[in-house]
């Protein structure tokens, strides 16, 4: 089984994942998207899912594109993990 298959978000629209920016209206999308996600038994493989593949838009595992890229720099900066 993918972890796909057990996506909270697979009952939701899916426009609410993919808000036009991340402040002002879309905050509140944000927050909606992110509630979702955090009752989603597939966040962690999601959130790492999106980062190792730099999925560069929408809400995934409960962050947004720009929480995800300062992450994914962030790991880059520590180097390979052993
Ligand atoms: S963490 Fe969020 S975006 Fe990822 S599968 Fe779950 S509900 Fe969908």
């Amino acid at each position: 089984m993918d972890w796909r298959d057990a996506a909270a978000c697979r009952t939701e629209d899916p426009e609410l994942f993919f808000p036009l920016g991340d402040d002002g209206l879309s905050r509140r999308q944000i927050d909606q998207a992110r509630a979702v996600c955090h009752r989603c038994p597939v966040l962690n493989a999601c959130a790492s899912w999106a980062v190792v593949n730099a999925e560069y838009d929408g809400v995934w595992g409960g962050m947004t594109a720009a929480e995800r890229r300062v992450l994914r720099l962030r790991r880059l900066a520590d180097g390979p993990r052993r």
